[in-house]
């Protein structure tokens, strides 16, 4: 099996995402994966969810992704605007992240583990992020999701 295809396994990808690379640097401590899409592939309009919607043009992103043992890994892909007749140019929603979060939904999903149990600063050190943030994209999350902003440190 070729590291692509078991970190797009891993990463639970399906059509038309694949894992086109990776990057991985022992000495930065680093794993970086390269999402891609399939040429021609078609999208929903994040707004009014019309299918079929052709990419417009992409936007290069990042996003924090749980650690791969103890080296930081990162997504990194070309995220697709669409251009829907009703709504106009829109950035599609990607499976493995919120809009606009530099997080995956499992890295975020860890981080409101910890701070469930502990300040916002001391889960900032533990995952190597700085608080400031960590705690701007909590309060979002928190806020979206109808409960209190999280408490600092
Ligand atoms: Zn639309």
């Amino acid at each position: 099996m070729r590291d692509t295809s078991l970190l797009q396994q891993a990463l639970g990808l399906a059509p038309p995402w694949t894992v086109s690379r990776s990057d991985f640097d022992p000495e930065a401590r680093r794993l970086d994966i390269e999402i891609d899409f399939a040429p021609g592939s078609r999208f929903a309009c994040p707004t009014c969810g019309a299918a079929d919607c052709p990419a417009y043009d992409t936007e290069r992103m990042t996003w924090r992704h749980l650690n791969f043992f103890q080296h930081e890994a990162y997504l990194h892909a070309r995220v697709p605007r669409v251009r829907c007749d009703k709504c106009g140019i829109k950035t599609v929603n990607v499976p493995w992240a919120r809009p606009g979060s530099g997080f995956t939904l499992l890295f975020e999903a860890l981080v409101m583990t910890m701070v469930a149990a502990m300040p916002v600063k001391a889960a900032a050190r533990i995952v190597g992020e700085h608080d400031t943030r960590l705690s701007v994209s909590f309060i979002i999350m928190s806020t979206r999701r109808g409960r209190g902003p999280m408490r600092r440190a």
